[in-house]
């Protein structure tokens, strides 16, 4: 049962996360709102200024929006008892995969394929696959958050 035990974990992480998104969501918006209050000042490089401010704005809040999607998406799957299945190849996802990438759909090979051919999965969803073994979690290269506010600072 320790990948009962583990799933049981994960929910709480992800219940945790969504928790947590939902208020910086919250913050965002509010960003955003100033942002749009603060511009008119009539000098047109503020302005700019001030509608790349709003954007970044709003493609973080579209991020963290469908980061939300995923995590409610893992959330009903872990309900009705599929999670953690993957969709490329019906196998079940290594735990160690899912403790890092908890509203993870794709075991790290199909993962791989899909960031090499982004038809990928539509070809293969619902085929049947040989199970192949996985490679190391933590190789994923899965653009974060934290990469994304990195880049803000530029
Ligand atoms: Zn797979």
């Amino acid at each position: 049962m320790a990948r009962h035990d583990a799933l049981l974990r994960l929910h709480k992480t992800l219940t945790t996360r969504r928790d947590e998104l939902l208020k910086r969501l919250g913050t965002d918006l509010e960003d955003l709102a100033h942002v749009k209050h603060s511009s008119g000042s009539g000098d047109p490089a503020d302005a700019a200024f001030d509608s790349a401010g709003e954007e970044l704005s709003s493609q973080l809040a579209e991020l963290e929006s469908r980061e939300l999607a995923q995590i409610e998406r893992a959330i009903n799957q872990l309900k009705k008892g599929v999670y953690g299945q993957c969709e490329g190849c019906q196998m079940k996802i290594p735990v160690a995969r899912l403790n890092v990438l908890p509203y993870s759909t794709l075991c790290i090979k199909c993962q791989r394929e899909v960031e090499q051919d982004s038809n990928w999965l539509a070809e293969r969803r619902g085929a049947n696959w040989e199970s192949l073994t996985d490679g190391t979690p933590g190789e994923d290269r899965e653009v974060r958050l934290s990469d994304l506010e990195m880049d803000y600072s530029k």
